[in-house]
């Protein structure tokens, strides 16, 4: 049982032992009974962790150029972290991704304890795209910012547009502000949302140093998401990583983001027309819209656009719409794409 299902609860363990030979056994031996039979079958917790150099070394020989380190405690000499960013994680990012970067803590389960820490960006598909992740004692500023320091060493720390988002994690806030003090970072609307309690919402929403309007975000990062969904995904489907001790933990996930771009190279393979599906749907989906605009055209470039609420100035030239979207998503909104379908236009 405890080799299929390693996290069964001991109620089931007692159920189906009930259903089999007619037992029914205290929780606690069943608890027990459990974290032995998962040693021998896994290994011990401080077996797994005797093999994070050798992992270390042979993850950098498969994958060269890859940014891999990890620290044991200095006082007892026990593991503490393990930071995994390969190069095709880096290269893949910086040519092929928008300058958006969600973090996220996620804590491990089970008595192996620790948080993962993780880094994921957007491909021009608006697929997940994983940068880096590590595994870490707890979440802290020191934590995160041991892990942003990382991430220097790989993506670098001059970007000129980079924004990340994440929930209000523990230290994150001072740690960007510390390592990446030119970038944006948006805090999840969802999470904001969960947390306010203060009666004084107006005060308390803009008393906080990070960006939670749309209105506010950093133009050029060619996406406007205002939640963590990206974490989400992340956790959702590494979710059975999370009760392994931390040199199986690393293989899963590296297994299973490798798995993930050899499908979407296959994928990508049989796309046959010049944008990605997302970005033809997003046309297809804005140019088929029924909204009633009125638009004036002011010169060849320039229209001002008028739907029943509001009123907007679109500039062709600049690749601006006064209502945000263009400069914001990198794609032409409603009011752009009723200018440039007009006839009259010479695009
Ligand atoms: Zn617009």
């Amino acid at each position: 049982m405890v080799k299929r299902y390693p996290d069964i609860p001991p109620k089931e363990i007692n159920s189906g032992l009930e259903k089999e030979f007619g037992l029914s056994l205290p929780y606690m031996k069943l608890w027990r009974a459990r974290e032995q039979a998962r040693d021998t079958i896994f290994g011990s917790v401080d077996d797994n962790y005797k093999w994070v150099p050798t992992m270390a070394a042979e993850l950098l020989d498969r994958n060269p150029v890859s940014y891999i380190t990890y620290t044991f405690n200095a006082t007892d000499n026990s593991f503490q972290r393990f930071y995994v960013s390969f190069k095709v994680y880096v290269d893949g990012f910086l040519y092929g991704c928008k300058p958006l970067i969600s973090l996220d803590a996620c804590h491990l389960k089970s008595k192996y304890l620790g948080v993962l820490l993780s880094a994921n960006s957007v491909d021009g598909n608006n697929g997940l795209f994983t940068i880096a992740f590590a595994v870490v004692e707890a979440e802290s500023k020191h934590s995160w910012s041991w892990f942003l320091k990382n991430m220097v060493e790989t993506i670098g720390s001059n970007l000129s547009t980079l924004s990340f988002i994440s929930d209000m994690e523990k230290g994150l806030g001072e740690a960007i502000k510390e390592i990446y003090p030119e970038a944006e970072h948006r805090i999840c609307i969802r999470h904001l949302w969960k947390n306010i309690k203060s009666p004084t919402l107006y005060s308390y929403l803009i008393s906080l140093p990070y960006k939670w309007s749309r209105s506010q975000f950093m133009i050029g990062t060619g996406h406007a998401t205002n939640t963590n969904n990206f974490a989400e995904s992340f956790n959702a489907w590494i979710a059975d990583a999370r009760t392994k001790p931390a040199v199986d933990l690393i293989d899963l996930v590296r297994g299973k983001v490798m798995e993930q771009r050899a499908q979407r190279k296959m994928t990508s393979l049989t796309w046959q027309r010049e944008l990605v599906p997302n970005v033809e749907e997003y046309i297809r989906d804005i140019t088929t819209r029924k909204d009633h605009l009125v638009v004036r055209q002011a010169s060849n470039f320039k229209a001002e656009v008028e739907g029943l609420h509001s009123r907007h100035i679109v500039d062709i030239e600049r690749k601006h719409c006064t209502c945000g979207v263009w400069q914001l998503i990198g794609l032409p909104c409603i009011h752009a794409v009723a200018f440039i379908g007009m006839k009259e236009h010479p695009l």
